[in-house]
């Protein structure tokens, strides 16, 4: 039998610093924010307006660990309640909060968002909720593939953040669990996350439109992956909220060709299918590559001098986005090793999973 006793390191994360505006305390989920700060012993500085002012340390490294280690609760602007696609993952983008506390050598979010890494949460999480049902069968992603188009009209949560790492001191994701699950529509919330520490949504009414995924690398790679939940930890989570009954899926991203990852990847494939041996399981699994573009990589070289982690254009090509942009991605006889290998172990250690994408 298997044990999914939580690990005390899956407890999540508790910032040291929370920043509230002014217009933040002004709604009930901002002052609920600051209740379960204060509760669970964390520094609270309520600012006297909506400028986030951090004093910023001379030395970079102090200044990006004093970042990472701040949650400021702020007031979503209008533009964030204009969703947009999210291919290929959903058809639109919710973001419940901007910024991650954790510390991945290869986050995508480096080259997203500017200026110094503080986590910034929402406080009007009605706003944003309220936006939702002019989006209902609006979808432009999975609403229009044949494959997905039962999943209902989807809105990802994860784009911006890990929403579960943010949970111990915000409970927004739980309210949006909630909420979905009150909302009588063909609809489904998505999150994905290197986190562990679902205790609290697995009483939820969640009504089944909700999936989990969890992000998950080969312990190998844990050293790209610092501050999160470790694997085994996400798999067990991911276990638990199935017995919950959410529909749930695997992230396996970044997927990383460094030396030694047929073997490194071949046991994440093996230790996930053990770990989800249950009937009548509704599992997807989601496939993505490492990349990076040139904005993105000076960020993380200078937030993780010291990372192993391969950026040195070696297997890369450059591909032109449709926004203009360039990013590096493997080549494309690495893409072909990489692509059929996955294909083939997820097929016979998992055959009932539905792989939604490869990119
Ligand atoms: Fe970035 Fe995800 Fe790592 Fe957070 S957990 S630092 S969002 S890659």
């Amino acid at each position: 039998m298997l044990d999914i006793t939580p690990d005390p390191r899956a407890a999540g994360w508790t910032p040291k610093r929370l920043l509230v505006t002014r217009s933040a305390r002004g709604f009930a989920h901002g002052r609920a924010i600051l209740d379960r700060a204060a509760t669970l012993g964390v520094e609270i500085v309520e600012l006297s307006g909506d400028r986030l002012n951090l004093p910023t340390a001379d030395d970079p490294r102090r200044a990006y660990v004093d970042a990472k280690a701040t949650l400021a609760v702020v007031v979503a602007p209008p533009s964030k309640r204009r969703f947009q696609p999210i291919a290929p993952s959903a058809d639109w983008r919710m973001d419940l909060a901007e910024g991650c506390p954790a510390h991945c050598s290869y986050c995508y979010l480096a080259g997203s968002l500017k200026g110094p890494p503080i986590t910034r949460v929402y406080a009007n999480l009605d706003e944003i909720f309220d936006a939702l049902p002019a989006y209902l069968g609006q979808g432009t992603i999975t609403s229009r593939s044949a494959a997905r188009a039962h999943e209902g009209t989807t809105f990802e949560a994860s784009c911006y953040t890990d929403p579960l790492a943010l949970e111990p001191v915000t409970g927004s994701l739980s309210a949006a669990i909630a909420w979905f699950g009150r909302w009588e529509a063909e609809a489904q919330l998505r999150f994905t996350t290197k986190f562990a520490n679902v205790e609290p949504l697995l009483a939820i009414d969640h009504k089944g439109r909700t999936r989990m995924r969890a992000s998950i690398n080969p312990r190998a790679f844990a050293r790209f992956e610092g501050g999160t939940a470790p694997v085994a930890e996400r798999l067990r989570a991911l276990r638990r909220m199935a017995e919950a009954g959410y529909p749930i899926g695997l992230t396996i991203a970044p997927i990383i060709a460094a030396d030694g990852w047929q073997q490194a990847y071949g046991a994440l494939i093996d230790d996930a299918a053990a770990m989800l041996d249950m009937p009548g399981l509704d599992l997807t699994i989601e496939l993505i590559t490492h990349r990076y573009n040139p904005g993105s990589k000076a960020v993380l070289d200078s937030w993780y001098p010291g990372s192993a982690l391969d950026m040195s254009g070696a297997n890369r090509v450059t591909k032109r986005t449709k926004f203009g942009t360039e990013k590096q991605v493997y080549d494309a006889d690495t893409m072909r090793a990489l692509r059929g290998f996955f294909e083939r172990r997820i097929g016979e250690a998992m055959p009932t999973a539905r792989v939604l994408y490869w990119t």
